[in-house]
């Protein structure tokens, strides 16, 4: 696992989402905020013809008065007091001839645009009637007219101020909100998420099931505490699996009934350190190791007693190697191989001989031994030099023909060359 993109990924995620959230808020506060305009507009032209239609009716009747006594001084000061709403950009009497009595208009002219127009275009005209009553019998009369334009500039600026601070508002709102998702999530996902990666990554692959199983505070019974515990299964079948894996090595490389290493282990480690002493040019030597006159002391002393006294010798032969360089194994039967790699002829006749010392010191009983009263064992050296051309084969095959003459030659013994007789 690549433990310096850590962080990079880590990054990638509570980036990714912070963009998500991101785009999210900006869409949804377009939304909301396109919404508050709408209505923000709609309200505003009611709230506008409200007020337009309170001062007309309160002006209604005096206007009317005024047309009816074609009072342009009345007139002039009714027009006067409605121009003077700032909404209202134009303002005219008129008497019922249609001739103007009073009126209003801006100075410059008013700018119109798209969005004024769309706005507010259709309720920028008012026009009311003048009635008049001029005695209780008769029909009241039409005695003139109000009309008035709007100021569909004033009224569009008024509607953009108030827009900013909505859509800004409404944008500020959001990033705050996203800010909160963005820490929510990455507080409650993203960094509990990270605390398992890492503890994955930190496992020891030979040990997967000792791995740092990650205690995620208030998420052991949801997803995430879920994903832990399966994590936590899987990584434990893995663990029994080499366990078993392990074991099965063990047992296929040891021998069943003396704990030593086995044949199929001698002749895995013979082959290798063989090479190995060939390719670094350095000595190397093997000792056959066989047990006097065993078939007598089985026949005698039984089976059981015969297999608990190998299991002894062979525990005391492995005692005098050095575990991490050499190796004790059960060749078969009563025979036993000592492997010596990097030992010349001088130093593998040292071992030979502890090694026999070591069967003696068991000190077992050997009766019907026709050599000795307890039980010995007689060793077959061979040795090379660093430079040779003989094969690992005939290396044995001499050890093993040594062996042969330590029994011709008496038994309890350590042989190394042919003696002629
Ligand atoms: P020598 O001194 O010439 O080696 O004589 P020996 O009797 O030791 O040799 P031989 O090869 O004739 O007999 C070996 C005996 O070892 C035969 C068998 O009963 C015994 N043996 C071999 N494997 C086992 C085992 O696993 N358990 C027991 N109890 N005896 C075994
Ligand atoms: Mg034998
Ligand atoms: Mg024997």
């Amino acid at each position: 696992m690549n433990k310096a993109s850590l962080p990079l990924r880590s990054g990638s995620l509570t980036s990714k989402q912070a963009l998500l959230t991101m785009l999210l808020a900006i869409l949804i506060s377009v939304i909301a905020g396109s919404m508050e305009l709408f209505n923000h507009a709609s309200s505003m032209r009611q709230s506008v013809a409200q007020r337009v239609e309170q001062q007309l009716a309160i002006v209604k009747g005096a206007a009317a008065e005024a047309a009816f006594q074609l009072n342009p001084d009345l007139a002039h000061q009714i027009a006067y007091g409605l121009f003077s709403d700032n909404e209202i950009a134009e303002v005219v009497i008129l008497d019922d001839f249609g001739s103007p009595l009073a009126g209003f208009a801006p100075t410059e002219a008013v700018e119109t645009s798209w969005l004024s127009q769309r706005l507010f275009g259709d309720m920028l005209y008012y026009q009311i009637p003048l009635n008049y009553y001029v005695a209780a019998d008769l029909p009241e009369a039409e005695v003139g007219k109000v009309e008035l334009r709007l100021d569909e500039q004033r009224l569009t600026q008024q509607f953009l101020d108030r827009s900013i601070s909505v859509v800004g508002s409404s944008v500020v709102e959001a990033f705050i909100l996203s800010l909160l998702i963005i820490a929510f999530f990455h507080y409650f996902i993203t960094r509990p998420l990270l605390k398992v990666h890492d503890a994955i990554a930190h496992a020891d692959p030979e040990r997967p099931g000792e791995w740092d199983k990650p205690r995620l505070r208030g998420h052991r019974h949801d997803e995430l505490g879920h994903l832990v515990d399966s994590l936590d299964h899987l990584l434990q079948a893995f663990q029994q699996g080499l366990d078993q894996r392990d074991q099965l090595h063990h047992l296929s490389h040891i021998d069943g009934l003396t704990g030593v290493a086995n044949r199929r282990h001698f002749d895995l480690f013979y082959q290798q350190q063989w090479k190995r002493a060939r390719r670094r040019a350095e000595p190397f030597s093997v000792i056959f190791i066989d047990i006097d006159n065993f078939k007598e002391f089985n026949d005698h002393y039984g089976h059981a007693m015969g297999d608990d006294t190998l299991r002894a010798v062979a525990q005391v032969l492995n005692n005098c190697i050095d575990p991490a360089h050499d190796l004790l194994a059960r060749y078969g039967g009563e025979e036993f191989v000592c492997v010596l790699p990097n030992k010349d002829e001088e130093a593998a006749l040292e071992v030979a001989q502890r090694l026999r010392q070591a069967v003696l010191s068991l000190a077992i009983p050997h009766a019907y031994s026709s050599t000795h009263t307890h039980l010995t064992a007689s060793m077959g050296v061979a040795s090379t030099p660093a430079q040779t051309t003989i094969s690992p084969a005939a290396l044995l095959a001499q050890a093993d023909q040594h062996l042969y003459h330590a029994k011709h030659l008496g038994r309890n013994r350590v042989e190394t060359r042919p003696r002629t007789a």
